[in-house]
């Protein structure tokens, strides 16, 4: 059977988003995260990260400085015990200033090729799985890939039709609560 995913933007959603974030230096988990995390696994979400890392493009940090701090965020989370078990992320911009990273992708958000390499990987039910961004556009890669449960983090941006604004992981796990025993 497929599983339920639960797919997360990562800046402004797992960590605080300060602009190009490249180094650990300038990772600060967002409050509530592994708490809300391991509630998802423990009724059995497969959890995966979704990023547009545009900042590589840009030359603001390298590819490597990008995986070293994946590597650096996925040993955070097993302390925690969260069991991320893909991370996604697209380097490529139109506007990119390396030009072996300028151009369109169809992995950018909003686009859904980082939601589909998600569904496909793991294995997920788009329709029993959920999506948690911070942008519109995160969401709007996610309705693209199918997913039925779209979240909006922010207490700033209204949402778009068929999303769900929440203003807190305490709010997202009422929310997974109710979706997972429906
Ligand atoms: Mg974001």
């Amino acid at each position: 059977m497929l599983g339920r995913g639960l797919l997360l933007d990562r800046d402004g959603v797992v960590n605080h988003d300060t602009a190009y974030v490249g180094f650990r230096e300038q990772f600060q988990f967002i409050d509530g995260i592994f708490d809300f995390l391991r509630a998802a696994q423990d009724v059995g979400y497969r959890l995966a990260i979704l990023t547009n890392q545009a900042g590589v493009g840009r030359g603001k940090y390298t590819a490597e400085d990008y995986y070293k701090l994946t590597e650096w965020m996925l040993r955070e989370f097993s302390a925690q015990h969260v069991n991320v078990e893909l991370v996604l992320g697209c380097f490529e911009h139109p506007d990119a200033v390396l030009p072996e990273y300028k151009r369109e992708s169809y992995w950018r958000k909003p686009n859904p090729g980082m939601v589909l390499e998600a569904i496909q990987k793991l294995r997920l039910n788009p329709s029993r799985s959920v999506f948690i961004g911070d942008q519109l556009r995160d969401l709007e890669a996610a309705a693209a890939g199918g997913v039925a449960h779209r979240l909006l983090l922010s207490d700033t941006l209204t949402p778009a039709a068929g999303m769900v604004r929440i203003a807190s992981y305490a709010e997202a796990k009422v929310f997974l609560h109710k979706i997972s025993t429906a």
